[in-house]
């Protein structure tokens, strides 16, 4: 008989981790919550242990010949730090798994490490441990990092109700401008390596992208101001796809106004000059390591004057319809392309 052959690519992403996560089943008591969150949720007593992990590949992540090693160590650690951060959790430690090639020096691991160290330094996380093995070609660094919350205060994708407030933190797009300036500096610099890649005009956006923040400053802010978000995941893939998850986990529908979602000048200048539509690079662009959640309507008095926290529009009651309101005042459906890795 004939092996039947699918491609990964048929299923996309999301529906791998979906296949694999209905095929098992949680037997422990203290597993309270398994795949399908920013972090897995154990009960350890008291408290919530929250535990994520993220890989980093040479290729489909990063390409060496423009990101420093200290910034890629630093990255590592920040994503998985912003999983952390969108379970309303404080990181407390990491490890770190490194598969390395002979293009190595010690000096580049040396380089990465202190990329990781200062991650560490900044988000109060220790490095207790790891792995080390060759790789055949390119560096890979995958980080798990383990994290705590009081039970109360542990926030999942699903708790956001009708009629909550959608809330974003700082600004939208950025990363993913500032790798498209990178992208084309490098061909630039192929063809003519006499070339000076011009980069300080893009000084902000690029950082956005080679050394993200995850807001763990927001999460402190909310719990000094007594708000616990309903639901929150963060954005790595793109507003729009994350969106899609809250709304899916929680059986709501989305609506949000175009003009309320944060774009830097910078981001829109340089959308502009790329010919992406600005709203395009914050819906589906990815990588802003920003916080977005849901917030009981009784709790916006307690933030509404924060800063660096956007409202972006509201949850609804129909799951099937997600919408935003244009700046001309059109209702748009709302697409989650996200990244598609296979
Ligand atoms: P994030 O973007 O927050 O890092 P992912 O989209 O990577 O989240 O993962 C979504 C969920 O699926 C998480 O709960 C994660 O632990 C789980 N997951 C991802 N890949 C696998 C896998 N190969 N096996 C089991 N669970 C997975
Ligand atoms: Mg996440």
């Amino acid at each position: 008989m004939e092996q039947k052959r699918t491609e990964i690519a048929h299923l996309g992403e999301f529906g791998l981790i979906e296949r694999i996560k209905n095929s098992f089943s949680l037997a422990n008591d203290s597993s309270h919550h398994g795949i399908g969150d920013d972090a897995a949720v154990i009960n350890i007593g008291q408290e919530n242990l929250l535990i994520s992990t993220d890989m980093l590949i040479e290729g489909p992540h990063f390409d060496l010949s423009y990101v420093p090693l200290q910034h890629l160590g630093y990255k590592a650690v920040a994503v998985n730090v912003s999983d952390i951060a969108a379970m309303n959790g404080i990181p407390q430690q990491i490890v770190v798994s490194l598969g390395l090639s002979n293009r190595f020096s010690l000096e580049a691991v040396d380089a990465l490490y202190e990329g990781i160290k200062a991650a560490c330094k900044n988000y109060k996380v220790d490095l207790v441990g790891g792995d080390t093995t060759s790789s055949p070609t390119g560096l890979v660094i995958s980080i798990t990092v383990i994290g705590r919350s009081e039970k109360p205060k542990t926030v999942l994708r699903s708790g956001a109700k009708v009629n909550d407030i959608i809330c974003v933190t700082g600004d939208l797009g950025a990363a993913f401008m500032g790798l498209q300036v990178l992208e084309r500096e490098k061909q630039v610099f192929k063809s003519n390596p006499e070339m000076q890649p011009d980069l300080e005009k893009y000084e902000y956006i690029i950082g956005r992208q080679l050394k993200p923040e995850a807001r763990m400053d927001i999460i402190f802010d909310l719990a000094e101001k007594n708000v616990v978000p309903t639901s929150m995941i963060d954005i790595s893939d793109g507003l729009a796809s994350e969106l899609f998850h809250l709304a899916k986990n929680s059986n709501t529908g989305i609506k949000i106004f175009e003009e309320k979602v944060p774009v830097d000048t910078m981001t829109y200048e340089t959308a502009i000059e790329f010919k992406i539509d600005p709203i395009t690079a914050a819906l589906n662009g990815g990588e802003d390591y920003e916080l977005l959640f849901t917030i009981n309507p009784s709790d916006f008095e307690k933030i509404k004057n924060h800063a660096d926290i956007h409202f972006i529009g509201h949850m609804h009651d129909n799951p099937k319809q997600h919408v935003m309101i244009s700046k001309q005042g059109t209702v748009v459906p709302l697409q989650a392309q996200g990244w598609k890795h296979f």
